[in-house]
């Protein structure tokens, strides 16, 4: 009997050791470690409640007992360790184990609670329940205690693993939905983790992508330095401080999967292994498209705007030196025609350098300040047109607004810049001449305004980027003409301060037309 005992005692130490090795899903050991207690200690119902990170006992597992008295088990385990925590008294302990004995309805008269410990560190507490009192020998206390060692072992395992588990899938998630592309390689620079940015960027499906060399699918059409084999090849990442292993660079062109080209910048970080060799490679690769076109734009407008800037200072240079001649004596008229160039030029001159102070105020974030008052916008595209008529002969003007168009509220210096604005373009990108009709229409809540031309029109890739600060189309026409590709993003921005809105509907070689609409306010 005694022998039948220990036989069965060493039959599950080992299960509890093939828990430990074999198992790594907690709910799994607890399971085997508990189903095991029971059946050792001879026992009816058990339980097993582990310590989380704020130190509190929760039941995990049970066997025999209804899981709806779970939460009353944990309120008086929460009782318990406080009390074995102020100060161990087995009156105290008794009382509570009672209250246990009695929630759980049985004719249960001992219990065997065994604390689960890992290198002094307190996992949890594993309780069994017997219908009847039986004796304990050291020796089996012995066992018992070694018993509970095991188990906590497997618990600790386990938890470790939930742990990294839990880490690994927090990392993959925040891999996989990085805006960016994120891809892994490893030391033979093949791809293990390819991210969904990665896919939409470079045109791979990352079921293709994983596995295949990272030259398959980083293309370089152009690329400025080396890539990442010749790093490798020439030293990178150099081990001296090997603590924080410099990252590389490289940026260019890439050629998608489907042919198309991304530009990108890609920053390699290397992961050192113990042995300071590169066990994998992390890239990060980011699209620098707006950020290179925005570069573009930049160069581009600093050359226009020099020359914008250039043309007015020169003929008023010119002017003002003719006219200054000593050994000429002009007569009035030949000077009074001068002075009209020189002032008609500072006057481009200054809205020139207004339109580029207000720009930059923009870009600063500042609102943009109106100066509000009843505004007719049928008599101020009036006035416009008055002012274009003499400047072309080639343009037939038509002026189409209903009567008794509402007056608005706004900024009329403001909404008179948005309507030349507009009325200059027309004439500028329509060099055949053509009709320019400028028209309004009352509709629920607001009015609209438009400019229509027959001149060169754009295509819907120029259509969603006329707003865009100091953007001009790549056309010849707008090469020849002058501008700053200021004067759309402006006219957008008063349209907006207004509350209104700007859009545009345009065909190439069909011609423009540009609305704006303002809130009516009664
Ligand atoms: P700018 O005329 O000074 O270049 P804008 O901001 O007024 O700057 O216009 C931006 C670009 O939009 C122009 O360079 C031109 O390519 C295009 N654009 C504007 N208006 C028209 C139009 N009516 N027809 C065709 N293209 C236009």
């Amino acid at each position: 009997m005694l022998l039948d005992y220990r036989v069965r005692q060493r039959d599950f130490l080992l299960e509890i050791s093939r828990a430990i090795t074999a198992q790594l899903d907690l709910g799994e050991v607890l399971r085997r470690v508990l189903n095991a207690s029971v059946v050792m200690l001879a026992g009816q119902v058990g339980m097993v409640a582990l310590r989380d990170a704020s130190g509190e006992y929760k039941v995990r597992a049970t066997v025999g007992l209804d899981t709806a008295k779970i939460p009353a088990l944990n309120t008086i385990l929460r009782e318990l360790i406080s009390s074995v925590e102020e100060g161990y008294s087995r009156e105290a302990l008794d009382a509570r184990m009672k209250r246990m004995l009695a929630l759980l309805g049985r004719p249960l008269q001992q219990y065997v609670a065994l604390p689960l410990v890992f290198a002094g560190e307190p996992l949890g507490l594993l309780i069994v329940f017997r219908s009847y009192q039986g004796a304990a020998t050291p020796d089996d206390i012995q066992i018992l205690q070694s018993f509970a060692d095991q188990a906590a072992i497997a618990v600790h395992n386990a938890q470790l693993y939930e742990r990294i588990d839990h880490e690994r899938r927090r990392l993959a998630a925040i891999v996989q939905h990085s805006a960016d592309g994120v891809m892994i390689l490893d030391a033979g620079l093949r791809i293990l983790i390819f991210n969904r940015a990665l896919e939409r960027m470079t045109g791979w499906r990352a079921q293709d992508a994983i596995g295949a060399p990272v030259d398959d699918v980083i293309v370089w059409k152009r690329r400025d330095g080396m890539d990442l084999a010749d790093a490798l090849a020439s030293g990178w990442p150099a081990t001296r401080d090997s603590d924080t292993p410099e990252t590389l660079y490289v940026e260019g062109d890439l050629e998608r999967r489907d042919g198309l080209t991304l530009a990108v910048g890609i920053t390699y970080a290397p992961l050192l292994a113990a042995n300071g060799q590169v066990a994998n490679i992390i890239a990060n690769v980011r699209d620098i498209t707006h950020w290179r076109q925005a570069q573009e734009m930049q160069n581009v407008f600093i050359s226009t705007i020099s020359h914008e800037l250039k043309t007015p200072v020169a003929i008023i240079k010119g002017y003002a030196g003719t006219l200054n001649r000593q050994d000429a004596d002009w007569n009035p008229e030949v000077i009074r025609d001068g002075l009209q160039v020189i002032e008609d030029e500072s006057d481009r001159l200054a809205g020139l350098i207004e339109n580029l102070l207000t720009a930059s105020k923009l870009q600063a974030q500042r609102d943009m300040e109106l100066q509000l008052g009843d505004v007719r916008l049928d008599e101020l595209a009036a006035r416009s047109l008055e002012r274009f008529a003499p400047q072309t002969s080639r343009h037939e003007f038509v002026l189409n607004f209903p009567e008794e168009f509402p007056i608005v509220q706004g900024d009329e210096t403001r909404l008179r810049q948005v309507l030349d604005n507009l009325i200059n373009n027309a004439v500028k990108y329509s060099p055949d001449g053509g009709r320019i009709e400028v028209g309004g229409r009352v509709e629920p809540g607001h009015v609209t305004v438009y400019v229509t031309d027959q001149g060169v029109g754009m295509t819907e890739a120029e259509q969603e980027r006329v707003f865009e600060r100091f953007y001009r189309a790549d056309s010849t026409l707008s090469r020849k003409t002058q501008g700053t590709g200021l004067g759309l993003y402006l006219a957008r921005a008063i349209v907006e301060a207004h509350g209104g809105s700007m859009s545009v509907t345009s065909r190439p070689g069909q011609g423009s037309t540009f609305s704006f609409t303002l809130p009516l306010t009664s």
